[in-house]
């Protein structure tokens, strides 16, 4: 199948090639994003390859429409980024990879955790510097801590696993309870205000939903113990970027973690070091001594990329085949539109 692979670094082209030789497809890659304005690239592809910052709002699925696009193929699990409801109006099928490597996105939620708590940015730079002071550097056990977990689906759940691991108690919050987080031990689900009431570590793990939009507001950071350490490895806009940075001025948010930033569209997978970049909220959040920022790369491993490039190009030659579609986003039966194009 002719396929437009919009945003393409070299290692996605690396892995989406090397995989290919099993699957023939026409790959052609883009380094653009795809937006309203790039659409126009895709026109002739039966198939456009997005990943997490293409915007298929309303009109750029027009415009892919009108140029005979039918299938769209997200390389993540996310899919915050595709109107899915002008996507069953013109008819198309999304695909996705809704689990490639949860692994990586739980360990890296660790990583951020460890940063932060023994200060390894300050001392990885001290060091470099001949400079052995402890000053500044003290940190906390994590064994005994609360954690509380937003979101126990794949990912959240693994996180958990791996904070019980440490010796931590577990406080989860999900719009669908799930056992298996329960049977982890030291877990149990709460109301979100208990959890934000309780944790010393909160990790968020939820979509990113309307209604999980700005789950992180200023009335929920209110609620938090001062000086809780807040890490968000899935979107950007699940937190309210003003509020927490009013709560880091104020010392209630004692640590953040973010590998995603509500307005990181604008930043993400590019080089701007020769620049000043316009966006004041990132640059403050980058000045704080308490917060560490990662660009979006929690899924960035070997064994996500291949499982990701695998399930990417399966689903494109199930579509292709006329095979049933285990990978397929749809909307609810009651929201499901009729086809007008
Ligand atoms: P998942 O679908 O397995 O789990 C999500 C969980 O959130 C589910 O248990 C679901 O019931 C729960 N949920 C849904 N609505 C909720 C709500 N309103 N309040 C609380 N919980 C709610 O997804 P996953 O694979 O665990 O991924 C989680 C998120 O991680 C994804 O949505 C994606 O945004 C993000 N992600 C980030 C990266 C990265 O590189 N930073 C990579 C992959 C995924």
């Amino acid at each position: 199948m002719k396929v437009a692979v919009f945003s393409t670094k070299k290692y996605d082209r690396q892995s989406l090639s090397s995989t290919n030789t099993r699957h023939n497809h026409e790959l052609v890659f883009l380094e653009t994003k795809l937006n309203s304005q790039t659409a126009r690239l895709a026109n002739g592809f039966p198939c456009v390859c997005l990943f997490v910052n293409d915007k298929a709002d309303a009109e750029a699925l027009e415009i892919l429409a009108a140029g005979g696009t039918r299938l769209l193929a997200l390389r993540s699990a996310g899919f915050n980024h595709v109107d899915l409801h002008a996507a069953a109006r013109l008819g198309m099928t999304v695909v996705r990879v809704p689990a490639y490597s949860p692994y990586s996105v739980a360990e890296h939620a660790v990583g951020l955790i460890l940063m932060l708590n023994r200060k390894l940015y300050r001392a990885y730079n001290r060091v470099r510097e001949d400079n052995f002071e402890l000053e500044g550097l003290l940190g906390f056990d994590i064994y005994g801590s609360t954690v509380g977990v937003i979101g126990t689906g794949k990912i959240g759940l693994i996180f958990a696993q791996i904070m019980h691991g440490f010796g931590c108690s577990l406080l989860g919050y999900d719009a669908y309870p799930n056992s298996d987080f329960t049977a982890i031990g030291a877990a149990r689900y709460v109301e979100l205000s208990e959890l934000f009431e309780n944790a010393d570590i909160i990790s968020l793990h939820c979509p990113l939903l309307p209604e999980t939009h700005h789950l992180i507001n200023a009335d929920a950071i209110d609620q938090m113990k001062t000086g809780v350490m807040l890490i968000n490895t899935s979107r950007g806009g699940l937190i309210d970027t003003k509020a927490a940075i009013e709560g880091i001025k104020i010392g209630k948010i004692g640590y953040l973690g973010i590998d995603v930033y509500e307005q990181e569209e604008e930043l993400f997978f590019a080089d701007w070091s020769d620049s000043i970049i316009q966006d004041d909220a990132f640059q403050l959040l980058q000045s704080f001594p308490n917060v560490v920022i990662t660009a979006h790369q929690a899924f960035f491993t070997q064994n996500a990329l291949q499982n990701i490039a695998e399930t990417t190009l399966s689903n494109i030659s199930s579509f292709e085949q006329g095979e049933a579609l285990t990978n397929e986003l749809k909307l609810p039966e009651s929201s499901t539109p009729k086809v007008t194009a």
